[in-house]
């Protein structure tokens, strides 16, 4: 190509998302398929969510309340902190990009684990900065890895809890140790994009003492439990003058106005919200013992979705369950070559993905 491009963008991959429904259904002539491989939330999300959107539909003329006011003020009030705190993001996704804009220049390096949420590296790159990768250890974050990969170009560090793909988790007396040794210039952006399935009073979760370290970034969003995935809404918590720059250069219009009232609707109804926990857990307990049944070892979780190891070649299996109408993820391109990655379905998804798998592997 005769135009230069940002060279660190050259080496990137593109994001994989899950395969959306549709396009399975017509390249197997399927009539039902089910999906168990973005995380979603399965039962749909609040009915308030569909009066609130429908609602605001007359008002789509007008360009988004930048200032998110009511969404503000409802985040504000929920984690008994200030507006000045919050930054309000196209998806989690939008403000990990934020971040890498904000803080890296030419050269600078961000530490991530291998493998990642995608979108690390993909953010980091496009800013110019340099991803500095660290290998798990033994499927769970390996924090002392990350520390001694610090150097003086370090300005940010990525992590994940829980984890994916994995599921695994960092305790607070193992964050609390890692943050020691971090020092004081380098910002911690842990994404909690799970944090709300966490049944463990032993994970750390970093809203439970509020804003102590002005280095810590948490990032939250409505994807997941709150089933908004498809409306792009995220937020990050954070020190009041991170938060500044990150309004300062967000898009003034970043969070559409349905996402807003979404977003609000969401959040005011604890009883679907629950239920959504609940019966995420139910089902992890439902699928944990059927597959351990089968004698299919899964890896222990504190999300919505878990890893199995197959043993056998997961792009095959992958493959034929997808014939099946079932999609899940394999995870050999994170080079985990025999595991799949599930998350919850409804009971009846749970029940049809088992009979796909056991179909598959001959079980
Ligand atoms: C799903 C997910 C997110 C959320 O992304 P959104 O842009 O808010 O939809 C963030 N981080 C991780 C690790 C995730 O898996």
């Amino acid at each position: 190509m005769k135009f230069k491009i940002n060279k660190q963008i050259e080496s990137l991959k593109p994001y994989e998302p899950g395969r959306p429904l549709k396009e399975v259904a017509r390249q197997y002539q399927l009539k039902k398929v089910i999906k168990l491989a973005s995380n979603e939330n399965p039962l749909g999300f609040s009915p308030n969510v569909n009066d609130a959107v429908l609602k605001a539909m007359k008002d789509m003329n007008r360009y988004p309340e930048s200032a998110a006011n009511d969404l503000n003020n409802k985040l504000a009030e929920k984690f008994h902190l200030s507006r000045e705190n919050i930054v309000l993001g196209n998806g989690s996704d939008d403000i990990i990009a934020l971040l890498c804009h904000g803080f890296l220049n030419e050269g600078d390096e961000a530490l991530m684990p291998l493998p990642s949420f995608l979108m690390y590296e993909i953010s980091v790159k496009t800013a110019k900065g340099v991803p500095v990768m660290v290998p798990l250890n033994d499927f769970s974050t390996n924090l002392k890895g990350i520390v001694e990969k610090i150097s003086s170009k370090t300005r940010l560090i990525f992590i994940t809890n829980p984890f994916n793909p994995t599921g695994s988790t960092i305790s607070f007396d193992e964050f609390n140790e890692f943050a020691q040794q971090v020092p004081q210039d380098i910002i911690i952006v842990v994404d909690e994009a799970y944090i709300e399935f966490v049944r463990s009073d032993k994970v750390y979760n970093s809203l439970k003492n509020s804003l102590q370290d002005q280095r810590i970034v948490s990032l939250r969003t409505f994807s997941k439990a709150y089933g908004l995935a498809g409306f792009r809404i995220g937020y990050g918590i954070m020190d009041a003058q991170i938060a500044q720059i990150l309004n300062r250069i967000r898009q003034p219009f970043n969070v559409n106005s349905l996402a807003q009232v979404a977003a609000v609707a969401a959040l005011d109804d604890e009883v679907f919200f629950k239920k959504s926990i609940q019966s995420t857990h139910e089902s992890l307990d439902f699928m944990f013992n059927e597959l351990e049944n089968f004698g299919i070892h899964c890896l222990p979780t504190q999300s919505n979705f878990f890893m199995l190891d197959i043993k056998t070649d997961a792009g095959e299996v992958f493959e034929k369950m997808l014939k099946l109408g079932v999609i899940v993820r394999s995870m050999k391109s994170y080079g985990f070559d025999t595991f799949l990655r599930v998350n919850t379905g409804t009971k009846q998804e749970n029940f049809t993905f088992l009979q796909a798998l056991k179909k598959v592997l001959k079980k």
